[in-house]
């Protein structure tokens, strides 16, 4: 039986990576791509090129968009409004939840359907197993191409507002992008002290395992909980100045873990030295 056929728009890292998934599972696939070129290495191995967007478009009903941000998107599509009726967006470029809502309306507007996704895993992790993407918008779209879409990462619908895999991919960023840059801090001290990212790779590995810490912690913040028999913001405090203080001495910026430091000792200003250092999620919320 002929696999579902499907029109990839986009052909950055993202988007090659996709067709490519698509290509070694047998499904057909048309693309298209503002710089015609980037196109080349599929078409050599199967995909056929669309000469111009509507073509693109009318050539499948699953059409997976991989652009920059929706901006793109509407730079993109609103060039071809004519050909998108009938059509299913599942678009897999990342943007806010409000962006996703938005673009769910304007798609309807034109008849298609959006569907908001949200890649979790980098390039060369698509098509294998353990990745994974949110997926959110019309139930119904979703279930009839979840097979096809799950050739690209196992699928994770979250619901029907179109924000909702947006919103649960930001969270995913938001951690990602901190701990990451978190990561490379403790990597300058560790350098300007003559060790290597290969030598504190172990002790990463460790560090950034939080799993232990989320578990332990998430039912005492669901139920607004934050006693201090475990740890205490104070503590917390003086091992943040200890860290700036090594930052400082090492002759690193202080910058990263100073902003850290700021947001500990707003926890302790408002009295609560004694809680955990989770009491902390108040401060967060609060808009200074
Ligand atoms: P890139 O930004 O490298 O490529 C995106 C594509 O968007 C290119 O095909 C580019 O076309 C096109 N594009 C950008 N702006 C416009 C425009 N104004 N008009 C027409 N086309 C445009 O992104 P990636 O491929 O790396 O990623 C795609 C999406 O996947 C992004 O939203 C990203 O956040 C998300 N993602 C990426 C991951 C990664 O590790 N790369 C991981 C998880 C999610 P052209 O070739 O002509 O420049």
């Amino acid at each position: 039986m002929q696999k579902q056929p499907v029109t990839v728009i986009g052909l950055g890292p993202m988007g090659q990576a996709m067709v490519g998934a698509f290509l070694d599972q047998g499904h057909p696939v048309t693309v298209w791509n503002r710089t015609a070129s980037r196109a080349d290495d599929l078409v050599a191995r199967g995909a056929a090129r669309a000469d111009t967007l509507a073509q693109a478009l009318a050539a499948n009903e699953l059409v997976v968009l991989s652009l920059t941000d929706y901006a793109a998107m509407y730079d993109v599509l609103g060039s071809a409004t004519a050909a998108l009726p009938g059509r299913v967006l599942a678009n897999l470029s990342s943007d806010t939840p409000e962006q996703a809502r938005d673009a769910a309306q304007w798609a309807a507007g034109h008849g298609a359907t959006h569907l908001t996704g949200g890649v979790l895993v980098p390039p060369p992790a698509i098509g294998k197993p353990g990745s994974s993407t949110f997926y959110s918008g019309a139930r119904e779209a979703f279930e009839a191409h979840r097979e096809t879409l799950a050739v690209l990462t196992d699928t994770d619908y979250r619901g029907e507002d179109p924000g909702l895999a947006a919103l649960f991919y930001q969270l995913n960023m938001d951690m990602f992008w901190t701990c990451m840059l978190s990561w490379l801090h403790s990597l300058a001290v560790a350098r300007a002290n003559g060790i290597t990212a290969k030598d504190l790779l172990p002790t990463a590995i460790r560090a950034t395992d939080l799993r232990y810490f989320l578990e332990f912690y998430t039912g005492r913040i669901d139920a607004d909980e934050h006693p201090g028999d475990v740890d205490r913001l104070a503590m917390g405090v003086a091992s943040v100045e200890h860290v700036v203080h090594t930052t400082r001495d090492s002759g690193v910026d202080p910058a990263l873990p100073a902003t850290v430091l700021e947001i500990f000792r707003r926890g302790l200003a408002t009295g609560h030295g004694s809680d955990s250092f989770t009491s902390l999620i108040d401060v967060l919320a609060a808009r200074p």
